[in-house]
């Protein structure tokens, strides 16, 4: 395929070695995009390919990636390259053997100590993706405010625009009125995973942790924690490492369905179905926390 070639010697050109894939395999798991590993000489690339159109997504997944590369913290596959070919935009990075890990005690360390790695605004340089959605990160002091604007409005807006009106617009406005009562704590500005469900996570051959496929940028790492509890939670001994490591702080509990409500919103604007009940029930639970 001559997309492959183009992009085998753009891989060539950053590796500073020829890189020439004599076989490729196809990657399942992936949600959004066709996933590739190229195996020659030796070397293995994974790739991603989607249309053209998506060449902001990939940018922002690149760097993303190499904000958490270079926290030299947990580990997360170096992005290579980027670009578009014919129809196709692309992303290479490093390949990782992954696999189920036997315990998850140190993705739980390893995830705190990258929370560690901290700047001095909330959002980020750049707005990336969050599965397709576009994910605003306009930098900001407060994170009440950029949770309520980036995050739980920006949400709604586009859930009404998707046709979801009535009760769940009524009582998503008055939920952003009760922001502030409701977020309570003065989180610092943690480089956050952004999207660490369970299929975001895996183990390298020397059962290191690996995270991947990030929607990364600076924030209560609250939300982090609040994801890996969304769909089933992690095991224990990854929550009890985190604790060691740096204990959250105490209302998580509440702030978790606020946090999450987030990732079900975006669900159902993503998927639609039952996910629009979800975020009501959700938001009913926080409003009821404020007395209404
Ligand atoms: P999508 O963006 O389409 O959801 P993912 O980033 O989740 O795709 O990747 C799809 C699957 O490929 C993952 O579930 C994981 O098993 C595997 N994978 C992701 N990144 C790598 C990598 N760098 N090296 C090897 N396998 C990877």
């Amino acid at each position: 395929m001559d997309e492959l070639n183009h992009i085998a010697n753009h891989i060539s050109l950053v590796i500073g070695e020829q890189f020439k894939p004599t076989s490729v395999r196809s990657i399942s798991g992936g949600c959004i995009n066709t996933c590739l590993q190229l195996l020659g000489n030796n070397r293995s690339f994974f790739l991603k390919l989607n249309d053209k159109s998506r060449i902001d997504m990939y940018n922002a997944e690149a760097e993303g990636l190499e904000t958490i590369v270079a926290t030299q913290t947990i580990r997360a596959p170096a992005p290579i390259a980027t670009g578009i070919c014919e129809s196709k935009a692309y992303l290479a990075m490093e390949f990782i053997d992954l696999r189920s890990g036997s315990t998850m005690r140190a993705a739980g360390t390893k995830l705190a100590e990258m929370h560690r790695a901290t700047q001095e605004l909330f959002g980020w340089v750049r707005d990336n993706t969050i599965g397709t959605t576009p994910q605003r990160n306009n930098q900001c002091e407060d994170w009440c405010s950029f949770w309520r604007d980036n995050r739980l409005s920006f949400q709604l807006r586009l859930a009404a625009r998707n046709g979801y009106r009535g009760t769940l617009q009524d009582r998503g406005e008055l939920l952003i009125t009760f922001c502030s009562a409701l977020i309570d704590h003065q989180p610092c500005p943690s480089l956050l995973h952004g999207d660490l469900w369970g299929g975001n996570i895996g183990f390298d051959r020397n059962n290191n942790p690996v995270i991947f496929d990030p929607a990364v940028y600076y924030g209560d790492r609250e939300t982090d924690i609040a994801m890996t509890e969304l769909f089933g939670g992690f095991s224990a001994d990854f929550y009890r490492a985190y604790n060691e490591i740096w204990p959250l702080d105490p209302g998580y509990r509440t702030r978790k369905i606020f946090y999450n409500l987030y990732h079900i919103l975006n669900h159902l604007n993503l998927f639609g179905g039952g996910y629009g009940t979800q975020a009501v029930g959700m938001i009913n639970r926080l409003l009821a926390e404020v007395g209404h």
